[in-house]
């Protein structure tokens, strides 16, 4: 059954999972699809449309998608109302959503932003591990665990200039990827952030964390990473955002996109 049927037809669909990793799993079989839609909206001085636009995209998506990733695209703009009632739709979906927001403060302050995520319906959140564990990360790692949401730690990002950060060599010979990868390792977190544009780390990451920890790519289309070879290398979730978004045709592109991964996805 497509996901815009089990919408027209919620009784008939099981509850999913309240745990953030068990529903992109069983999201991910169902659908045949590893593709994340980042609803990256561009800017526009009217931010009226923001809500009635982020839903179209995801009704003409939905049945290409494992899961819906909002960044500061939508969270800066919207209210707690408006993000709550786009989370509702991708829940009648039965798809989780990620709330991008690179988390990276004192533990006070990150408790309160997450809270306020949980609120709006969001089933996980991606956060930055340099920020460290005691008196920062603590407090959303031990809340999200017992509320069965999702924590994804950021560890080697997309874009050219990711290098200069988290290729920088510790006194002890590790890369900060290293010192990341090992801390989301010691964390038990749910996933790890590594860019399309890097299939060699993400082949790397793969060999370190397991199959536990799952790994999400940002950077295939516009930021020029290849989806496939992301794949091979180990990625489990695509982060996808411009090329579908800004498309003539975002249902007919993520279409295009989804079937051209069919082979992989129905393999693995
Ligand atoms: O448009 P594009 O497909 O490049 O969008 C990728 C999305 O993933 C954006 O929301 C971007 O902020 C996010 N992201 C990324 N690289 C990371 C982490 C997140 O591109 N390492």
């Amino acid at each position: 059954m497509s996901r815009t049927q089990a919408v027209r037809d919620k009784e008939s669909q099981p509850v999913p999972s309240a745990n953030f990793k068990a529903l992109i799993e069983s999201s991910s079989r169902s659908s045949n699809s590893r593709l994340i839609l980042s609803l990256d909206l561009d800017f526009r001085n009217e931010v009226k449309d923001l809500v009635h636009d982020a839903k179209q995209l995801i009704r003409d998506t939905s049945d290409y998608i494992c899961a819906v990733k909002f960044n500061f695209h939508l969270i800066a703009p919207l209210s707690l109302q408006d993000l709550r009632s786009i989370n509702d739709l991708i829940s009648d979906y039965h798809l989780p959503s990620i709330a991008d927001i690179k988390l990276n403060d004192i533990d006070n302050t990150n408790r309160v932003a997450t809270e306020y995520l949980w609120k709006a319906g969001f089933s996980a959140v991606i956060v930055n591990p340099f920020v460290g564990y005691e008196g920062a990360l603590d407090v959303v790692l031990t809340r999200a665990k017992k509320l069965g949401k999702g924590i994804i730690v950021l560890v080697y990002m997309s874009h050219r200039g990711a290098q200069e950060g988290y290729g920088l060599v510790l006194k002890d010979g590790r890369t900060l990827f290293d010192l990341f990868l090992d801390r989301a390792t010691q964390w038990r977190v749910d996933g790890i952030i590594v860019g399309s544009t890097r299939p060699e780390k993400i082949h790397a990451a793969r060999g370190r964390v397991g199959e536990e920890i799952k790994i999400f790519s940002p950077g295939s289309g516009a930021q020029g990473g290849d989806p496939l070879k992301s794949l091979e290398a180990g990625s489990d979730y695509l982060i996808i955002g411009r090329s579908i978004v800004e498309s003539e045709n975002p249902k007919e592109e993520a279409n295009r996109l989804f079937r051209s991964l069919l082979p992989w996805t129905k393999t693995h």
